[in-house]
């Protein structure tokens, strides 16, 4: 299967009981409430070309942001920090996702999501994370040609990325690296980095600010340039 066929299968699928109710009651809600929106309320598929060699892995869709719009990162706050940080670093045609045919490009990178549909106050279990897991393989194993870099998003998505690494054929390191921002883990080719998830809390408290976002780009970047 491309990435193509994968993100298609991957917004048909129904694993999680909990989630698929949570994800399609928000979106009635909505609809309801505002009959001009369309609410996607459907799992969100990966966002960029086959061939990146930047990945970076969020937790989770926003409930009125990849769930309505249908796109990672699209839609909400959060996404409005990444795709402005993405665009300065030369890798996202422009500096807002606002919905789906906005002519928003990906340049030489995907973004993912650890768990693919929208959670209840952002926090999927753990049970859902390890359900939702294959889909992160698939995208791991079809990038892996041209992948170099992965920018983690935030404690949760660290997690999420060990296992699915080793299921898609890297050997993990023997150690754990704890989750951080600017933790740094080398992989065969591939340098992981983690950094603060820009969801609004972070970048409210100044937890995570534009220029914190900068280095870690820069940094991953600087890798891809490397290899
Ligand atoms: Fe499927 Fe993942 Fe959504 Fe669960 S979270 S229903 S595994 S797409």
């Amino acid at each position: 299967a491309d990435c193509a066929e994968l993100d298609a299968r991957v917004s048909v699928c129904r694993a999680c009981p909990r989630l698929v109710q949570w994800r399609e009651e928000v979106a009635a809600v909505r609809r309801a409430a505002f009959a001009d929106q369309q609410y996607w309320g459907r799992p969100v598929p990966s966002f960029g070309p086959p061939d990146a060699r930047l990945l970076i892995v969020g937790l989770a869709p926003a409930a009125h942001g990849g769930n309505r719009t249908g796109r990672i990162f699209t839609g909400d706050r959060s996404g409005d920090w990444l795709f402005a940080a993405l665009h300065r670093a030369g890798l996202a045609r422009q500096p807002t996702s606002v919905a789906v045919g906005d002519g928003q490009e990906m340049i030489d990178s995907r973004v993912v999501a650890a768990v693919r549909c929208a959670p209840p106050a952002n926090k999927p279990t753990p049970d859902e994370r390890n359900t939702c897991r294959p889909w992160l393989v698939r995208d791991l194993q079809l990038l892996r040609p041209t992948l170099r870099s992965i920018v983690v998003l935030g404690g949760f998505a660290w997690t999420a990325l060990w296992p699915a690494l080793r299921a898609a054929g890297y050997p993990l390191p023997p150690r754990r690296t704890p989750f951080g921002h600017g933790a740094t883990v080398n992989l065969a080719e591939l340098r992981i980095f983690g950094c603060y998830h820009p969801s609004q809390q972070n970048t409210f408290t100044g937890r995570v600010t534009a220029p914190m976002l900068d280095v870690v780009f820069a940094r991953a970047m600087e890798h891809i340039a490397g290899v």
